[in-house]
């Protein structure tokens, strides 16, 4: 079975909303072994959704769309795609009641007659509750193509908070009862090697297996790896050769990211983190703290931008600094077995680096970036060279930073 996914608003081309339907709805389709053949983005206009609905039924069994379910006279596509599989559309009495009732609750007068048009429904249409919203979702069936070949289509309400629980707990159901051959997909998230490292190590395992597909997702943090395959064995099985290729570069089962990946750490092994960090400025304490639970391992950290601070807070000395620099591999194990003195911790991190544009020289280019590491009782000090602008440069400053935290407590580094 093939499926498309039209997204419609004129605010996605505009560039004034981020096209996020896609994305969750291509994570919850993968969930149930389904891969999008592909996606449009159209405006609310009339020609090209026809367009759009033309190209996908012709390549696609069931087309999704998003957007353009609103009351207001902009959003047009119940109407388009009722013109397209040549319904009608009638008042649905259930939907009109609910719509009066959310109206008097609000206790704002009369209800305007349009919003009455999120009631219309096309003949033969199934109807989508809507718990967080006024939009009811639509599936209809039929032959919009009018060649013999039977189609479906799901619409959805744009907003992403009306639209995923409609997907999860109504489309996804509708789309397994039509799904006749599920891909299998596995999914594993690579740390500390590049994509072409990976694709490279990976070859032998993956060559020459038409059934067998392979993707790669790089990001600051980790490059994921998606293998699909109709075959559930067959994927089982190479996921786990794949697997055995990277002892040590994949994260523990159910962490997604390094801060998930150091808090079950820290917590099995009843230790204490501190972080110290200058030009990452943060980022390692946000990711700790952005996870629910993480006062447990987390102490604290300090953003020891200035020399001053360094040497004030974290005790590193005006020696030490002036004879190797801020950027050196020496101040960067000084911050943090400061840190960890300081804020009482028995793991840290401290970071420093020449994040750039300015300030990089021929000794110390932009991108070099001393992270130093400390676990019982062993403080480890590694040098990174990152590519990218500032932003890359320190995400990826911190992501190498909390790895090489993650493999001294795994015991993958040695001093
Ligand atoms: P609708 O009235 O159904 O067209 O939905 C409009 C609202 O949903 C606006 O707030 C949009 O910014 C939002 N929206 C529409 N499409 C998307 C999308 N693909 N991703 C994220 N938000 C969207
Ligand atoms: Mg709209």
């Amino acid at each position: 079975m093939e499926l498309c996914l039209i997204c419609i608003g004129d605010e996605l081309l505009k560039g004034a909303t981020v096209n996020t339907n896609m994305a969750f709805i291509g994570e919850c389709l993968l969930g149930i072994g389904v891969i999008p053949k592909y996606s449009l983005v159209v405006p609310d206009t009339r020609q090209p959704i026809l367009a759009a609905l033309d190209h996908a039924f012709a390549n696609a069994d069931v087309v999704i769309t998003t957007g353009g379910l609103g009351p207001t006279a902009d959003d047009i596509t119940k109407e388009v795609v009722a013109e397209k599989f040549g319904r009608r559309l009638n008042e649905n009495g259930e939907i009109a009641v609910s719509l009066q009732h959310y109206w008097n609750s609000l206790k704002r007068g009369p209800m305007p007659s349009r919003l009455l048009n999120q009631s219309l429904v096309p003949d033969g249409a199934d109807v989508m509750k809507n718990s967080c919203g006024t939009a009811p979702g639509l599936h209809l069936s039929g032959d919009p193509l009018k060649n013999g070949s039977v189609k479906h289509i799901i619409l959805l309400p744009g907003p992403p908070a009306e639209m995923r629980p409609m997907f999860k707990e109504q489309g996804i159901p509708l789309i397994q009862s039509l799904v006749k051959k599920p891909l299998h997909a596995e999914l594993l998230h690579v740390v500390g090697l590049g994509e072409s490292v990976i694709e490279d190590r990976m070859i032998p395992v993956i060559a020459g297996h038409p059934n067998l597909s392979v993707a790669y997702c790089a990001s600051p943090e980790y490059v994921r790896v998606f293998l699909t395959s109709p075959d559930q064995e067959f994927l089982h099985h190479k996921t786990r050769e794949v697997m055995d290729l990277f002892k040590g570069e994949l994260f523990l089962p159910g962490c997604k990211s390094f801060a998930e990946e150091l808090l079950t750490l820290l917590k099995r092994k009843k230790s204490k983190l501190a972080v110290a960090e200058s030009c990452t400025g943060g980022i390692i304490a946000q990711r700790m703290t952005d996870i629910p639970g993480s006062s447990s391992v987390f102490n604290g950290g300090v953003v020891a931008y200035a020399n001053e601070v360094k040497t004030a807070v974290l005790g590193v000395s005006g020696e030490l600094l002036e004879e190797y620099g801020a950027v050196s591999a020496e101040c960067a194990a000084a911050m943090v077995e400061g840190v960890c003195a300081k804020l009482n911790a028995d793991a840290g991190i401290a970071v420093t680096g020449i994040a750039g544009p300015d300030g990089g020289s021929v000794h110390k280019p932009v991108g070099l970036v001393y992270a130093a590491v400390r676990f019982n009782g062993q403080t480890i000090v590694r040098d990174f060279h990152h590519r990218g602008g500032r932003e890359q440069i320190r995400h990826r400053a911190a992501s190498s930073a909390m790895n090489l935290l993650r493999r001294l407590m795994l015991g993958l580094e040695t001093p």
